[in-house]
């Protein structure tokens, strides 16, 4: 094994030999975009393994997207060839949980086929707890509700746990106990939400010590990407997991960047990676300071943008790479001259004969993405969206899927309330609301309940063959179950409840676009090995497939999910005041909320391996309303010697650029662009006061100097500008 190892160690640098030689202790790396920490995991996987230091099942590493993990267990198959039997436990903290989960339901009083619910579950079933209270649903939404419960459950309260304080924010301080109500609700239909899949994990290696001892012995070595971004209950499972007997050692290696952590809003906590040595004392802290990924220009711009920023530990980086072309700002009318001349650059990308799976738009907002999909629909340019409203979460797709989980598990009862009159089969709501009682009276699933009301004469005869023909539908399908392949199965599903005829008969335009989604999801199902399978990979799937991963096409995703990933190609829109730092993350959060998103610029620029475009428009239609916008204050934040006016844009109002940003004249000036910025004087007023803030920053500061000692210029590609 020593000639392999020396193959894949080879490349590293010696800052990065070391955290991969490091087996022993706890470990934290430390380091900016593009330094190579992930591949640092990788690489210690097939270090741990080529040395046999542990078996594949002895490892766990914990990634931030399902797809990262997919690409870890390419790479590391890679490394380490045919020769290791089995795989490591790679996946995303809510994959790990349901593995450890279903082992160990009783435990935790579900079933082991539990079911997981997503959000739109969770809403319904949350509106029927609010309805039941006489709450005023439309004062008291239920996706609020909703929120406040993700959020106590991001940091591992339980009903029983939340601050007296903090329940009184729902309905008058019923929120807490809507909370608890919903955890029974969840047990009753053996069900849990995405929350509880860490959650659930907590409690049982907490009731259960002889369980957690288990896994505590098992994964001998520990490893975590993006620590930056994990929450209290992630943080408390994997210490719970790290726990060791005094004189054991702890083999954890967690791998951030506290400029990339964006999952505030979520819970995540980035204080968990500044005391990790607090936690694991005597750990080793690796940094990393060698960015591999993007060119010079790309670098410096990103860098010079992340050190407005306070809040900050402050860490260089450096390329040996070439300078490249500089980022290119391009301003336009509005969001469709926008999409146009994305779209435009893209088609000549295309031309050159390069790859688009190595092009990406990153957007703040995931309504920026339907103005791009419409414009690649019309010019035909492959493209497929990623995170936000996913393909899976399409109407279609869900009913299609409701009808699977019904067929997979009878008692599945959100699935069923939602297909039972779609299409219309005249089972409306004063059907629904019988069954619901007889099931409620006899403690049975719908499904149950169903099936004993049409042997009574409690319905009419009209409803009673409607509702009787459909128990017969699934009892039919569900005995197929074993017999037919899940992908014919689901076909035949989808036929036989007449659910694809009822897009066939549709006149609305999307129907055409909604048949094409129904055969795809049935194409993608091929390559799982069971129903079951398929559908507990789509309750986790945060990133959708399903739209050819092999075809060549743009990617569109948030810059929330972009994290991780690199293009040789990234575009940058919509990067305006109020889209762009985000006006809800300002309001909400005030400072906190603008270094967050800061940091999301951070991570957008640092995507890009020889290509960044930023743009902005002048107009942008926001919750249907048409605004003037201003150019986001981050515009203002680039570094003039790095960045280039691009084309097409109106440059005269920017004059030439100095050394030290685009400051507040040039920002001036930008407003007169004819007609373009016709904003009212508020927001005119508050966005020059924060240029003024920003540009306060900069004084005494220009160019290269301002990097300061985040960027440490004349090391790489920064000399001679
Ligand atoms: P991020 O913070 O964005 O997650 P990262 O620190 O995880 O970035 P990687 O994705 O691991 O960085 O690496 C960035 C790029 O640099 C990848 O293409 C990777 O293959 C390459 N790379 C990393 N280390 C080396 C090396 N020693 N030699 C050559 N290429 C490297
Ligand atoms: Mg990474």
């Amino acid at each position: 094994s020593g000639a392999a190892a020396a193959g894949y160690l080879a490349g590293l640098n010696p800052e990065q030999r070391e955290a991969v030689e490091t087996l022993d202790g706890p470990v934290l790396v430390l380091a900016g975009a593009g330094t190579g920490k992930t591949r640092v995991l990788t690489t210690r996987i097939a270090h741990i393994l080529s040395l046999r230091k542990a078996w594949p099942g002895e490892i766990l590493a914990v990634t931030f997207t399902n797809k990262a993990a997919r690409e870890m267990k390419e790479r590391i198959g890679k490394l380490v060839g045919e020769a290791v039997e089995g795989m490591p436990w790679l996946g995303t903290f809510h994959a790990t949980g349901v593995k450890i989960l279903r082992r160990h339901a009783e435990l935790v009083g579900l079933k082991p086929g539990f079911t997981i619910l997503d959000t739109d579950d969770q809403v319904r079933l949350l509106k029927q707890l609010i309805a039941a209270e006489n709450i005023d649903e439309k004062r008291w939404p239920a996706r609020m509700l909703a929120g406040a419960i993700d959020g106590w459950k991001n940091r591992a309260l339980t009903p029983d746990k939340v601050p007296a304080g903090e329940g009184g924010a729902y309905a008058n301080g019923l929120g807490v106990k809507l909370y608890a109500d919903y955890q029974a609700r969840l047990k009753t239909l053996n069900a849990v939400d995405f929350g509880d899949l860490l959650l659930e994990v907590i409690r049982l290696f907490r009731e259960n010590p002889e369980v957690l001892a288990q896994y505590q012995a098992k994964f001998r070595y520990l490893l975590v990407d993006e620590y930056q971004d994990t929450n209290v209950a992630q943080y408390l499972w994997l210490r719970l997991l790290a726990q060791r007997k005094p004189g054991e050692i702890q083999n954890i290696c967690c791998v951030g960047d506290d400029d990339q952590s964006i999952y505030g809003w979520r819970g995540a906590e980035v204080d968990n990676i500044l005391r990790f040595d607090k936690d694991f004392p005597g750990a080793k802290v690796v940094r990393l300071e060698r960015n591999y990924r993007s060119t010079g220009h790309i670098l410096a711009t990103a860098a010079h943008l992340i050190a407005h920023n306070e809040g900050r530990l402050g860490k260089t980086l450096f390329t040996d790479g070439e300078d490249g072309e500089k980022p290119a700002l391009t301003s336009v009318w509005d969001s469709e001259e926008e999409a146009r001349s994305i779209g435009e650059e893209i088609e000549q990308i295309q031309r050159q004969g390069d790859s688009l799976n190595e092009v990406a738009i990153l957007v703040r907002a995931s309504f920026q993405m339907r103005e791009f999909e419409d414009r690649f629909i019309t010019i035909g340019l492959p493209y497929r969206v990623i995170g936000g409203p996913r393909f899976y979460e399409r109407l279609e797709v869900r009913d299609a899927l409701a009808y699977l989980r019904c067929v997979a598990s009878p008692s599945d009862d959100l699935a069923f309330e939602r297909i039972v009159n779609t299409p219309k089969r005249g089972l409306g709501d004063a059907t629904l609301q019988l069954l619901h009682d007889h099931a409620r009276a006899r403690q049975v699933p719908l499904m149950q309940a169903a099936k004993v009301m049409v042997e009574t004469e409690d319905l009419k005869p009209k409803v009673r063959g409607a509702l009787r023909s459909l128990i017969e539908n699934f009892d039919r399908w569900t005995s197929k179950l074993d017999l037919l392949p899940q992908n014919e199965l689901a076909e035949l599903v989808l036929e036989e409840s007449g659910y694809t005829e009822m897009w066939q008969k549709d006149r609305t335009a999307e129907a055409a676009g909604r048949l094409e989604n129904l055969k795809e999801l049935v194409r993608s199902m091929e390559e799982f090995e069971s129903l079951s399978g398929f559908l507990e990979h789509i309750a986790l799937v945060t990133d959708a497939r399903g739209e050819g991963e092999t075809e060549d096409a743009v990617s569109i995703m948030t810059l929330h999910s972009a994290k991780g990933l690199e293009f040789e190609t990234v575009f940058l829109p919509g990067w305006e005041e109020g889209l762009f730092p985000h006006q809800r993350s300002l309001d909400e959060n005030g400072r906190a909320g603008l270094e967050e998103e800061r940091r999301l610029a951070y991570v957008g620029i640092t995507r890009a391996r020889r290509k960044a475009r930023i743009y902005f428009a002048g107009n942008r239609r926001i919750h249907g309303l048409w605004q003037s916008t201003v150019p986001s204050r981050f515009v203002n934040e680039l570094p003039g010697d790095h960045v280039a006016i691009s084309e097409g844009l109106g440059t005269a109002g920017y004059g030439g650029m100095g050394r030290g940003g685009f400051g507040q004249s040039r920002f001036d000036k930008a407003e007169s662009f004819g007609s373009t910025y016709q904003t009212p004087g508020w927001q005119r007023a508050q966005a020059q006061k924060s240029l003024a803030d920003a540009q306060g920053r900069f004084t005494g500061r220009t160019g290269s100097q301002a990097f300061g000692s985040t960027f440490a210029e004349g090391r790489g590609g920064f000399q001679g500008r």
